[in-house]
């Protein structure tokens, strides 16, 4: 089986993304010299858009060569989990009628045709997955596939990037030093609320004075967690409370919905954030 592990895996057109400092710099120095890449940052803020779209200006942008735009899957992403294991990564035996094939698996498609293998929320992986990753983020650049008994050399153009969101973890989900002392580490944080407007404009369709309110909201909930809530809001719920309008739903009524039950099971909480939401939204809510 090979079909790509996002929807928009072969990337025929650029992903939108708006820089929110020198991350597109560092990771193109980060690429020319192979050097793994981990981006750390909150659920939501834009890491994974942030690799789709490296990976369209390194395999299909202007100065991509003719060798990185035909590889048909410039990235691999996979989403990992708890119960993600190094079989998962790597591939499988598959019966298939009276023969057992074997199926590669995502990280194996990107160390042999040479492109981005991208890791979402690497501390959720089963542990056998995080050792796999040593020998492919050192001088070796090699996979070892036991069940084939063979060990692969990373293609020259292959590339290693993890996620994980520091903020989230527990002790016991950490990152441990031996595997994060492999990677440059590029930050990620909420957009400026001016970045996050044309973000929430671009990607909800509301017009930039809505989505102006929008990222207001943002940055006072955000505030309000400095202040003793645990709960921020993702710049993604903020592009669906903008979907929810766009679709017909009341401002306080999206802004609930896509926001406030959505961050947060405490009703105290929610009132709080739907305080917020009246008085941003106060004209249009009584208007
Ligand atoms: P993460 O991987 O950090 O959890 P995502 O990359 O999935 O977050 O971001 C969530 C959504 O927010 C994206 O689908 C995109 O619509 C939007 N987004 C966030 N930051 C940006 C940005 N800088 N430029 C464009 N879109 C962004």
């Amino acid at each position: 089986m090979n079909n790509p592990t996002t929807p928009s895996a072969n990337l025929d057109q650029e992903p939108f993304y708006l820089p929110v400092g020198d991350e597109v710099a560092l990771f193109k120095a980060a690429y020319a010299q192979r050097l793994p890449v981990l981006l750390k940052g909150p659920t939501g803020c834009g890491k994974t858009r942030f690799v789709e779209y490296m990976a369209y200006q390194l395999f299909r942008g202007a100065q991509a060569s003719a060798e990185l735009r035909s590889i048909e899957y410039p990235l691999q992403t996979i989403a990992c989990h708890e119960d993600l294991s190094a079989t998962d990564l790597v591939g499988r035996f598959l019966l298939q009628g009276d023969e057992t094939v074997w199926q590669d698996g995502p990280l194996t498609r990107a160390v042999q045709e040479g492109s981005i293998c991208y890791l979402d929320e690497i501390v959720e992986a089963r542990k056998d997955s995080t050792v796999l990753i040593h020998s492919l983020t050192d001088h070796r650049r090699i996979l070892p596939i036991e069940k084939r008994g063979l060990i692969l050399d990373a293609h020259p153009n292959f590339l290693l990037v993890i996620s994980y969101n520091p903020g989230y973890q527990n002790v016991l989900k950490d990152l441990k030093t031996s595997t994060r002392q492999r990677f440059i580490a590029i930050d990620f944080d909420y957009p400026s609320v001016a970045a996050e407007t044309d973000i929430i404009a671009h990607e909800s369709g509301v017009d930039l004075a809505v989505a102006g309110q929008l990222a207001t909201l943002g940055a006072k909930i955000r505030h309000l967690r400095e202040h003793g809530f645990d709960e921020g809001v993702s710049t993604r719920l903020l592009i669906y409370a903008g979907q929810m309008m766009v679709a017909g739903v009341a401002p306080d009524r999206a802004c609930d919905v896509a926001i406030c039950r959505a961050v947060s099971d405490d009703t105290d909480v929610q009132s709080a954030m739907q305080a917020v939401v009246q008085a941003i939204f106060a004209e249009s809510i009584t208007g």
